[in-house]
């Protein structure tokens, strides 16, 4: 009668292989020993490069974009910098320095943003710039 139940609970079902940590018999299936709960398995990682892509996708495309504006011969500014310059300096035509247009600068420069329309329509515009933006 006892070694009824020691059948039982020692040998499941089905294929069986050994726990490398207990040595215990336990499905060929489990990724986890059911005797002592140590990984045996490695669990597979099928959904990790979906996650990668979905976190990294809009820096992928910005830096896919930027190295293409660079082989081209294209500048590439950052938002946030030209956009400070633009509020606190833009009357100044500081932000127009900062993209390289030293013409539009002096221009700004000496109209006080073209009387403030010119700085209030570039502080507008470059919200909407993606980051890193191009200047042409
Ligand atoms: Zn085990």
């Amino acid at each position: 009668m006892d070694n009824v139940n020691a059948t039982q609970t020692q040998e499941p079902a089905g294929k069986t292989k050994f726990c490398k940590h207990c040595g215990g018999k336990i499905p060929e299936a489990a990724v986890v020993c059911t005797l002592c709960g140590c990984q045996v398995e490695e669990v597979r990682q099928t959904e990790q490069p979906n996650i990668v892509i979905n976190n990294s996708n809009n820096n992928v495309n910005s830096n896919v974009n930027a190295n293409i504006a660079g082989a081209l011969g294209i500048r590439t500014r950052n938002k946030w910098v030209a956009f400070l310059l633009c509020v606190f300096l833009g009357y100044l035509g500081a932000h127009k320095f900062y993209e390289g247009k030293a013409g539009m600068g002096i221009v700004y420069l000496f109209t006080f943003g073209l009387f403030g329309i010119g700085w209030f329509i570039d502080c507008i515009s470059l919200l909407f710039k993606p980051n890193p933006y191009f200047v042409r």
